[in-house]
């Protein structure tokens, strides 16, 4: 087992595709924007394209 399923606090990669360049922390959703968008479609968010 190695350790990279375990994420401490302050480190931030996307729960999806594990990039951290454009982690949205203002949802508190570890996602990228990217993957946000894709998981807010989703979801039903639709407001933020
Ligand atoms: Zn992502």
């Amino acid at each position: 087992m190695s350790k990279e399923k375990k994420q401490g606090k302050g480190h931030r990669n996307c729960k999806r595709c594990g990039t951290h360049r454009a982690i949205i922390r203002s949802y508190n959703i570890g996602l990228c924007r990217r993957c946000f968008r894709e998981v807010a479609e989703e979801l039903g968010f639709r407001k933020f394209s």
